[in-house]
């Protein structure tokens, strides 16, 4: 399915010249996603409308060519990535939120909306929307709601899933739809939205999003706590669950991710302890400031003496940005990073976390772990020098490991990030051939000629 001379002219007609490019440096620079792995398309459009993007794929369904769409191309398992060439459909233009009803609380959104810009824009209204991936200064709705994005506040709020409850998509074969509901409720035939969100770009193209909204909670508390040992810090992420307080985020870093990030944010982490948990607490004021209080007693007895309340909403700020900038610190460890981010029962977090210590020490490799303690989802990292194939394998065999340690443990292999190209070997280790089967006859339903996102998840 290459891309032909008569098929670029046509597409520079349906976006016009200035929005169709096939120079190398759009072909590179729409090649890479944040897995570092590089598949140029031979083209890239920039549509505008749902009448654009209609145009596209039914030239493709007729020229025979695959097309990809992307938004900011921070995904994690490559499902931006044009692997099989063709046309990449950059949805950046699609950057207006066109509705925000406080009366409702729902808000209509084109796809490549900023989801940090959509999430200030709401907060100014009073309101909030939760799902909040630590990519959310950069990722686009379209790609969250395509990857079911999550975040920190997905043990007390939920991912993007909870959120999505209608939108407008072009299906593969060109058709513009709609479907879901501007309500709280709506139950009339199957639930599309849900099948959507998550589908990582494979199903349609999401041209405009209905988002659910909540009131802002009116106060916060950020509270660190610092430990001797991993396994303790696990512990204490149990306390709290077991005594009935779900913090808004409750998120914890190994001594290497601290370690890492501290190096280059310099926001006073404890570079000597084993772990940190950072935990954020929501509510009234009196509420929050309760809650937090009882935390700090129930974690004392657990922590090497260190737990702390940040003072202002200025150092909760510092604390929650050195948290998000861990991933890409991390590439001070190594040129080579597999990034996994697998989901254990939260009970089960302590045998995990042991586990991959272990292999860890077994293979001598830099292994760092961190992420959403509250909800089992770990992402933990396996660092390498991509120089040197021997290392590459063995850090494959690590991720083959863990993953099947997860299993066993009663988990899954990715909680977040998506299956793409980067886990499409694994998709069977979870999901039984009959399911698997099952999901491809639902990919034949919507793109018979398989000409969307083709190379990802289902192979
Ligand atoms: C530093 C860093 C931190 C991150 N933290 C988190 C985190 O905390 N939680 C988390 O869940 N993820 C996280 N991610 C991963 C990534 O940001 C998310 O998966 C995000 O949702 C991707 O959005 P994007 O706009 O970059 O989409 P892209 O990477 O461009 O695309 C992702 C997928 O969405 C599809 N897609 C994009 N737009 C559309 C559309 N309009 N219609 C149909 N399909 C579409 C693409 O085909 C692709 O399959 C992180 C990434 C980085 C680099």
């Amino acid at each position: 399915m290459g891309l032909s001379p008569e098929a670029f002219e046509r597409l520079a007609k349906i976006v016009g010249t200035e929005y169709c490019s096939r120079l190398e440096e759009d072909r590179v620079c729409y090649g890479y996603d944040a897995t570092r792995r590089f598949f140029p398309p031979e083209a890239v459009v920039f549509p505008a409308s749902a009448r654009e993007v209609s145009a596209v794929l039914t030239l493709a369904n007729e020229l025979k060519f695959c097309v990809t769409p992307r938004g900011a191309g921070s995904g994690m398992s490559g499902g931006s990535l044009p692997v099989v060439g063709g046309v990449a459909m950059v949805m950046t233009r699609f950057d207006r939120i066109l509705n925000i009803d406080t009366d409702n609380l729902v808000a209509t959104v084109q796809p490549g909306v900023i989801t940090g810009v959509f999430q200030r824009a709401v907060e100014k209204k009073g309101l909030f929307y939760p799902p909040d991936p630590s990519s959310a200064d950069f990722s686009t709705l379209g790609g969250n709601a395509a990857e079911c994005a999550g975040g920190a506040s997905g043990i007390k709020y939920g991912v993007t899933r909870d959120y999505v409850i209608g939108m407008e998509m072009v299906l593969p074969t060109g058709e513009i739809v709609s479907f879901g509901v501007n309500t709280a409720k709506g139950v009339v035939g199957y639930d599309l939205a849900r099948l959507i969100v998550g589908s990582e770009g494979t199903l349609g193209v999401i041209t405009q999003l209905t988002l659910r909204l909540l009131p802002l909670p009116e106060s916060s508390r950020t509270l660190m706590a610092v430990f001797d040992r991993m396994e303790t810090a696990a512990e204490g992420v149990a306390d709290i669950i077991r005594e009935g307080i779900i913090p808004r985020a409750l998120e914890y870093m190994d001594n290497a991710a601290i370690r890492c990030v501290e190096a280059q944010k310099k926001v006073g982490l404890p570079v000597d302890a084993e772990a940190v948990l950072l935990i954020e607490i929501d509510g009234t004021e009196t509420e929050a400031e309760h809650l937090a209080r009882r935390v700090v007693s129930m974690l004392e007895g657990r922590t090497r003496g260190d737990i702390r309340m940040a003072k202002s909403s200025e150092e909760a700020a510092r604390l929650w940005q050195a948290r998000k900038a861990i991933s890409p610190a991390l590439r001070a460890y190594g040129t080579g990073k597999l990034n996994e981010d697998i989901v254990v029962p939260r009970s089960r977090i302590p045998e995990m976390v042991t586990k991959i210590r272990e292999l860890g020490e077994k293979t001598g490799l830099t292994m760092v772990s961190f992420g959403h303690a509250g909800d089992g989802n770990i992402h933990f990292n396996v660092m390498f020098d991509r120089e040197d194939a021997k290392q590459e394998k063995l850090a494959l065999s690590v991720v083959e490991e863990v993953f099947d340690h997860t299993l066993a443990l009663g988990g899954s292999i990715s909680g977040e990030h998506g299956v793409g190209v980067a886990k499409a070997l694994y998709m069977a280790k979870e999901i039984s051939p009959d399911v698997v089967a099952l999901m491809k006859r639902i990919k034949y339903a919507f793109d018979p000629a398989g000409i969307l996102n083709p190379g990802k998840m289902l192979l």
